[in-house]
């Protein structure tokens, strides 16, 4: 696929692919700061349902920082300040956000197209910033080694786009690992998840809490109107569920948390249940000359915890905040690149032993006809202590080390400019 009349070719000085948390952020923390930036996304619009839809507190703090966190919660959500786990002997607050020294004591529940859409709309208020929708990349341009580019297709037909740094941010099963020789190491999670919705009625809990008895774990989180339910069953066991049909899943979910039992009849069909098959992974080295990967293209997680867009955010933190004065200078080294993995491997390491530890109990203690979970003595002693009991807390909420904004106000120069929003004016572009 050869590209030359200049309408098809587009130069940037970063060209990032996909418009996920983590390309979105980059793509507008990059404009911000006065660096030419295009994003492609492949979908023409960010309509997925069961997304990572939870904006931890670290993620409204950067927010925060970008000054967008107050014109984000105008949106609709919800705030879930504590997650409890109900267990046969009663419940258990397993993380309480409310204590935490914090603007955002809680965590945000918004769909993740509407985060999309507030993030990409601010970053279109810069004149160097591009979004190209219906846009899939194909192939990077490798020229003596060095990433400089990537070849992508439109409803119009094939293009090209040469940038000084590419950057993979096109999630869990990009194929430009691949394409660029990057290792990926894997574990084997012992989990899946199906992801489903029932309404919320009248006399419902507030809350959002996991439910763990019976030889079955669900967590439900509360949407407003309705229950975003995760059905946790043992890995491979899809089928088995499937082959047993729809109305023993229903029941299933009835008598795991009796009080749904009136509203199962909602699932009509096996569309409304989602299966994300849950994986864990992450790349040995996560560039080479040229290209970089972020989000969950270096790194997919687990669901547990809710962590997968925070971490993809905060990767797209930390790429900002390193690469922008090579990016403006027009050199971007290895060493450059290499200290975004740096700032992002270690943390990102240590949640997936967090997750890969409680999947193993969830499903030693908990699925199964004998499931019994309960809390070991010792733990009961330890989360006595306030210190130990604000731990989950803390690592749900700002996960290790967390990344903030380096430069709070946009560099002089972006030409950021007046945009009419739909409800309000604001900045026009
Ligand atoms: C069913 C499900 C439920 C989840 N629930 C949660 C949760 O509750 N909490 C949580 O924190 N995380 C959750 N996650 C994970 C979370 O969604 C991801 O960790 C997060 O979205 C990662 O962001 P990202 O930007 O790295 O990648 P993605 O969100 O995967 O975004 C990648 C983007 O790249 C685009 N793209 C892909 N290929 C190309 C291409 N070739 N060219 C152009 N564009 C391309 C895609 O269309 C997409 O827009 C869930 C994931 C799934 C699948």
């Amino acid at each position: 696929m050869k590209i030359e009349k200049p309408e098809k070719l587009r130069r940037a000085t970063c060209c990032v692919i996909g418009c996920g948390p983590a390309g979105a952020m980059l793509g507008l923390m990059l404009a911000r700061e006065g660096v030419d930036v295009l994003v492609l996304e492949k979908h023409a619009d960010f309509l997925r349902d069961f997304r990572g839809d939870t904006l931890h507190p670290s993620t409204m703090e950067v927010m925060d920082e970008l000054g967008l966190a107050d014109g984000l919660l105008e949106l609709e959500h919800t705030k879930a300040p504590r997650l409890e786990a109900r267990l046969p002997g009663g419940t258990v607050t397993v993380a309480d956000l409310g204590r935490l020294k914090t603007r955002y004591p809680y965590i945000t529940f918004m769909p993740q197209w509407d985060f999309l859409d507030y993030v990409t709309g601010e970053a279109e208020r810069y004149p160097n910033f591009r979004l190209e929708m219906n846009s899939e990349a194909k192939e990077l341009i490798l020229e003596d080694g060095i990433v400089r580019g990537v070849r992508y297709e439109t409803p119009e037909g094939p293009r090209e786009a040469r940038a000084l740094l590419t950057v993979a941010a096109d999630g869990r099963s990009s194929p430009f690992r691949d394409q660029a020789g990057l290792k990926m190491v894997r574990s084997s999670p012992s989990i899946d998840v199906l992801w489903f919705r029932l309404s919320r009625r009248e006399g419902d809990p507030e809350d959002t809490f996991g439910y763990a008895g019976g030889g079955r774990f669900m967590a439900l989180i509360n949407r407003g109107e309705y229950w975003q339910i995760a059905y946790v069953i043992r890995k491979g066991e899809y089928q088995e569920v499937r082959t047993d049909g729809l109305e023993v899943f229903r029941r299933s979910v009835g008598e795991t948390i009796p009080e749904l039992a009136d509203r199962t009849g909602e699932l009509q069909d096996w569309e409304d249940v989602k299966l994300l098959s849950v994986q864990a992974d992450r790349l040995r080295r996560w560039h080479r000359p040229g290209l970089l990967c972020i989000g969950d293209a270096a790194h997919a997680m687990s669901p547990v915890g809710g962590v997968g867009i925070n971490l993809a955010i905060a990767d797209a933190v930390a790429a900002a905040n390193a690469l922008v004065g090579p990016l403006r200078a027009g050199r971007v080294r290895s060493r450059d690149l290499m200290a975004v993995q740096l700032r992002r491997e270690l943390p990102t390491r240590v949640i997936q032993v967090f997750q890969s530890v409680a999947q193993r109990r969830v499903v030693s203690s908990v699925l199964g006809p004998d499931g019994a979970p309960s809390i070991p003595a010792p733990a009961r002693m330890l989360l006595r202590l306030r210190p130990v009991r604000s731990l989950p807390a803390r690592i749900i909420a700002f996960g290790i080390w967390p990344n903030h904004v380096k430069r709070r106000e946009p560099s002089a120069g972006t030409g950021r400019m007046p945009v009419a929003r739909k409800d309000s004016v604001k900045w026009m572009r």
